[in-house]
């Protein structure tokens, strides 16, 4: 199958370089194949957003509210059929893709309602006979630009705001996955979204990426995607006077103390760190662990690993689905070598053959690290997590904040004190007490800190900063002729 770039209402080739869209879990399985667009096509899909967008910016909240909601609805009665086609593009199982799948749609909803409560304030002024009206306004053309982790929800999330706020998009998705955005836009065709308000563009992030960022017509800027792209992606707004958001890595701490339940902090270190083959960038790829605990919990841990089925993401027993790609999956297996060399001890992280030739890989537990090794202080993105020991709670925070990045940060602890104290000093956007880091509801605002994100929180109501400009208008209504027509 053809997977085709969608501008101003139409389905257009490219005629850029041939790209294959392959299953993880089964490499001689091809779901479709692409020209990657190239600049000009990037263009055009600016162009025709551009051009759509003073009839959208203008549309009723009740036109938005129905195109959202019906989308959402879609979503919802089709999330089987997407789970599917998700678990076969980007390998995570069939449970976990179906779970995005409703998430996606339960986005929908969330902004359907959104765009009707997207009013301003009205407010007295401090001078005498003024009133002071704050408006919500579109902010133009957004480009927004997705990784291929989530390859249905984080389109959604960016989508589903652009669209209920006014303003029109251009939409790139990952390389690896063009067909789960595809779904996502003929969906949103289908519930009635004009032409020209979002546009599809299937190509490389160096070239059609780069063009859309540098693109005068684009008001705006969403990003998620690694570390460096997005510095690179932020540096390029700032310097253009552009809007941005980006979502970057993180290296995410889960801290389990003495005191923790530990069915509890098992099953959160299991969930948070292997689950979804561990490439979320919420992941819990640092196990901190107090030393009363850390023997049991180490073992603990082993034996529910032990458990796990590692398999073609579409078969029903399967608990963890393979790596994205090859490049990948080199790259993991490279991070345990590393690790091995500095003095890691290594359990799991092996190649694993299974019936189809995927990208299947053990989950690896590194034990006996300590936070300065490059395991615990890069990115991973794969079914891995590091253990390291600490005395007590003092050093477990110490430990948990050592680090650039601040997404997401999770203790295990029936001590009130110790998870009081956790919420207000972890330095993280998002604190998690008895639960994975991973896993976030879909109407609350997720970000981060330190070098997580850089730019206002993306979902829930808080997405409204990102997706609309504020104007401040001056009224003196005693001047105005209440009689004129
Ligand atoms: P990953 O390593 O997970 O692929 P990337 O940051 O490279 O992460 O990719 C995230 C998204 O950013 C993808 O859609 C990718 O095509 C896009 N991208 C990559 N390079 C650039 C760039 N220079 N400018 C804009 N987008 C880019």
């Amino acid at each position: 199958m053809e997977l085709l770039n969608h501008i101003d209402g139409r389905w257009v080739p490219s005629t850029g370089e041939g790209m294959t869209d392959v299953n993880p879990s089964d490499v001689t399985d091809v779901l479709g194949e692409y020209g990657a667009a190239t600049e000009d096509v990037a263009q055009s899909a600016v162009a025709a957003a551009a051009a759509a967008f003073p009839a959208w910016s203008q549309s009723s909240v009740q036109q938005r509210f129905d195109v959202l909601d019906r989308a959402g609805s879609l979503i919802l009665e089709r999330r089987q059929e997407l789970g599917r086609l998700l678990a076969r593009e980007e390998g995570k199982t069939v449970g976990e893709a179906t779970a995005e799948a409703t998430r996606a749609g339960q986005i929908f909803k969330f902004f359907a309602g959104e765009a009707l409560r997207g009013g301003g304030e009205l407010l007295p002024s401090v001078r005498e006979g003024l009133d002071v009206e704050i408006l919500r306004r579109p902010v133009g053309v957004i480009a927004l630009i997705t990784p291929w982790n989530f390859p249905i929800a984080i389109p959604a999330w960016k989508v589903a705001p652009a669209l209920a706020f006014g303003n029109t998009v251009v939409l790139k998705p990952a390389e690896l996955v063009p067909a789960c955005a595809v779904e996502l836009v003929r969906i949103l065709e289908e519930s009635g979204l004009p032409s020209g308000v979002l546009n599809l563009v299937l190509g490389s992030g160096a070239v059609v990426g780069d063009a859309l960022v540098r693109s005068p017509s684009v008001s705006a800027v969403s990003f998620t995607g690694s570390d460096v792209t997005g510095r690179g992606v932020a540096a390029a707004c700032a310097a253009a006077g552009k809007r941005v958001q980006v979502e970057m890595g993180g290296k995410n701490p889960l801290v389990v103390l003495d005191d923790a339940d530990l069915t509890v902090a098992v099953e959160a270190a299991v969930n948070g760190a292997f689950f979804s083959t561990g490439q979320r960038c919420t992941a819990s790829s640092r196990l901190i662990v107090t030393a009363g605990i850390h023997d049991r919990f180490v073992d603990a841990v082993q034996r529910r690993l032990a458990t796990l089925t590692i398999g073609h993401a579409l078969e029903a027993a399967t608990d963890i689905g393979p790596v994205v790609d090859r490049r990948q999956l080199d790259k993991d297996l490279e991070y345990l070598v590393t690790a091995a060399q500095e003095g890691g001890e290594v359990l799991g992280g092996d190649r694993v053959d299974r019936p189809t030739d995927g990208f299947f890989m053990s989950p690896a537990l590194v034990l006996s690290t300590t936070n300065e090794m490059r395991i615990n202080q890069e990115e991973v993105f794969g079914p891995v997590a590091s253990v390291i020991r600490v005395e007590n709670y003092d050093e477990a925070l110490t430990v948990a904040n050592d680090t650039r990045f601040g997404l997401s940060a999770g203790i295990c602890s029936t001590s009130l004190a110790a998870v009081t104290h956790f919420k207000r000093h972890a330095e993280a956007g998002m604190v998690m007490v008895n639960a994975p880091t991973a896993g976030v509801d879909y109407h609350v605002p997720f970000g981060g800190s330190k070098a997580s994100s850089y730019g206002p929180r993306e979902q829930g109501s808080y997405a409204r900063e990102f997706f609309t400009t504020v104007k401040t208008v001056y009224v003196n209504p005693g001047q105005i002729d209440q009689q004129s027509p």
